[in-house]
Formats: C-alpha cells, structure tokens, sequence
C-alpha cells in the first residue's frame, strides 16, 4: 500500500535536513547523497552512484517504476555556492522561517527543488505507473556542471532514456526553454621578468595580458553591436567578460607572470568556438612573434575550465507544451544564467528549466525560498508526474 500523501510540511522538513549538510562546492557531497540514498531505500527504491574521480563527490540517480520505457527525469545540484565574506543574519546552513519565507543556502539554488521531489515519492506507487521517475541529483554544478556532464555520459549509455527533463533550478516556476551556454576560460602569460629600466630586455606579462582582455572587450562591443536580434535573452547577445586578473610584483620590476580569467556566454544558435580561434589567432599571429623574439621561452597558455552547452528552445515539444498548460503559463521565457538542461538537450532529450524561488535571490546572503513557491511547485511535479501516464 502507497504511504499517505505527504503534506507541505515533509518538503519543509526535507529542505531543513538538506541545507544542514554544507555542500558548498570545494566540500564532499557524499553525505547529502548518502541521506539521500537512505531515504530512497527506505520506500524501496534502489539508488546508483557516479562518483567523481577523487571518489569524494558523486551524482545520485535512481529510477522509480518500469525500466523498459522512458520517463520523466528530475534534476538538480546538490552543490551550493560559498557563504564566506556574505553578511547572512541567519546560520545560513540551518533554516529560519520568517514571513512565509525560509532562509539559508540553497534554499532555492537549488536544495528546495530537490527536496520537494524526494517529499513526493511516498505518493508514488511503482507498480501501478505506467511511465517512469527518474532522479539525477549531481555535484560541482556551480563550478562548471562536471556532476551533470558525468550524468549525461552516464544517461548516455542506458538502453533506454528518459524521454523527458526538468531542471529545477530557480525560475519562479515560470517554464523556462533557452538560456545561453557559458565558456569558461583562464589565461597564463608567461613573460620575461627583468629590471624596468631596461623594458627593451623583458617582456611585459601584464601589459600582454591588458593587450588579450583589450582584445575581448573589442569583440564583445562588436557582439552587442551586431545585434543579434534575439530578444529572447538579456542582454540579446553573446557576452564576453574578464571577471579576474593579476599579475606583477613592483612597480620596477618587468612582470613574469598574468593571469586572468574569462568567459563567454553564449546564445544558443552563436557557438563558443569561432570566438576562441579568434583569440587563439590574435595570440598567435600577433602577439607570441613579438614575446618570443626578446625571450624564446615567453609564451601564453588558454585552458578551457569548463564548458557548459547552451540550452536551445525548442518550439512546439510536447513536454513544453504540457508545462506551458499545467503552469498556466502562455509563453516560455528564456535566461541568461547557465544550467545543466543544455548537457540533458544534448543527449536527446526534450529539456526544460522550472524550479521553485527566484534567481535574484540565489547566491546572496540570506538567501530564501518563499512557502507559497513550495507548493506551487509540488502541485506542478504532481501533475506532470500524473500527465506523463496519460
Ligand atoms: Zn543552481
């Protein structure tokens, strides 16, 4: 016999044992996944883990009803970003309700989603669904999705796919079907250290470095002005951004040494990569003949950290078209921020985002998820769940 309908308040109470464990992204998940493992076998549901290659982070998946037939796949991180230097007025890894609200990390980026689809398994009768739930819950997303690029790989290899996948990450539980992908990318230049008097006998690092982000800043200009017309997304283009930069050690001496990183995030018909050859071949034909003719050893690396593909919306897909009618929404609408719904479209299946509380309070101190964006969304994964039998 299926367990009791859960009620508002198991989801509240999940949420609470979630944000306990500290899954801020340079720390082990294991102990979430393993709660998380134990709570599934404790309705009978076996859970497999992917772990990551220091065997100290792992993604979760489990399939709840017949495995010979594609199902409904529930995904999420189980990471949160970091809290340091933040100006929290709560613990922010134990709840504090307050006006509808609850507060502490992750609450809505993105352990609320999570907790809210472990509160409805007890409703769900593997026996009598027709089609199944699969759960994916993955780690290091907020450092570059690697848990959801091994998941995909691993959705990959299943003789049977999920035929379909919502994102939970926070959209207000409006459907969300485009956000553009995100590149990104550290830089080392490597100079020729020497006294500043005689700037003819080294090679500059910093100055180099200011040459390539003056280069990226000339390209993002020319993106905005190109005008892409995709209003769909804001800003309506592909953007290019130096988020972090040093190099140098005094003022008289010739840097060695600059680092900086950037990225680029891109709408999904504009690829990431005639971008990069563009820089690649400034770098090459124009700067490293120059570095190497004073030092045969300077020489500028670009590494790609990670690469997180774009969500591209998809018109009239059926799982849209559902989402659409049971959130009472006319229109889908697309973001700028990057998820792991493109890694799943990548794969072949049909992927939206819908998840509940607003991306404008993610990674901020006091984080919270509003009580009403709880229900809104277990009404929702209730009806779907329901609609995907039909
Ligand atoms: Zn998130």
């Amino acid at each position: 016999m299926a367990a009791p309908p859960s009620t508002p308040s198991d989801s509240r109470n999940l949420i609470e044992e979630l944000v306990r464990f500290d899954t801020v992204s340079r720390n082990s998940n294991l102990a979430l996944i393993e709660f998380v493992g134990n709570y599934l076998s404790g309705y009978g549901i076996r859970s497999e883990l992917i772990k990551d290659e220091t065997g100290t982070k792992a993604d979760l998946t489990a399939t709840i009803g017949p495995s010979d037939i594609g199902g409904l796949l529930l995904a999420g991180h189980t990471d949160v970003v970091p809290v340091d230097d933040q100006d929290w007025s709560t613990d922010p890894f134990k709840i504090s309700e307050q006006h509808g609200r609850l507060y502490g990390r992750g609450t809505c980026d993105m352990k609320g989603f999570i907790a809210v689809v472990l509160a409805l398994i007890p409703e769900i009768d593997p026996s009598r669904i027709k089609r199944p739930i699969h759960l994916g819950f993955t780690y290091d997303e907020e450092t570059g999705c690697f848990g959801g690029q091994a998941l995909a790989r691993h959705l990959k290899s299943w003789d049977v796919r999920p035929r379909w996948c919502v994102v939970g990450e926070p959209t207000s539980m409006a459907v969300v079907n485009g956000h553009k992908g995100k590149l990104s990318v550290d830089c080392h230049v490597h100079g020729a250290e020497g006294h500043s008097a005689y700037i003819d006998k080294g090679v500059n690092a910093v100055e180099i470095g200011a040459e390539i982000v003056s280069r990226l800043r000339a390209m993002q200009k020319r993106l905005m002005a190109e005008e892409s017309g995709n209003d769909l997304f804001d800003p309506p283009y592909t953007t290019i951004h130096t988020g972090q930069m040093r190099g140098g050690i005094a003022r008289n001496i010739i840097p060695r040494d600059c680092l900086f990183e950037f990225e680029i995030r891109n709408l999904p018909d504009q690829g990431t990569g005639a971008l990069l050859d563009e820089i690649r071949i400034y770098i090459a034909d124009t700067l490293l003949p120059e570095m190497q003719a004073v030092d045969p050893n300077c020489g500028i690396d670009i590494q790609i950290q990670s690469d997180i593909p774009a969500l591209a919306p998809e018109d009239g897909d059926q799982l849209l078209t559902l989402a659409l009618q049971l959130t009472g929404a006319n229109t889908a609408q697309c973001i700028s921020f990057a998820t792991e719904a493109g890694l799943y479209q990548g794969i072949g299946i049909p992927t939206i985002v819908c998840g509940p509380g607003s991306i404008a309070q993610a990674h901020r101190p006091d984080e919270f998820l509003a009580l009403e964006q709880i229900s809104r969304c277990e009404t929702f994964l209730r009806d779907i769940i329901a609609a995907q039998d039909q």
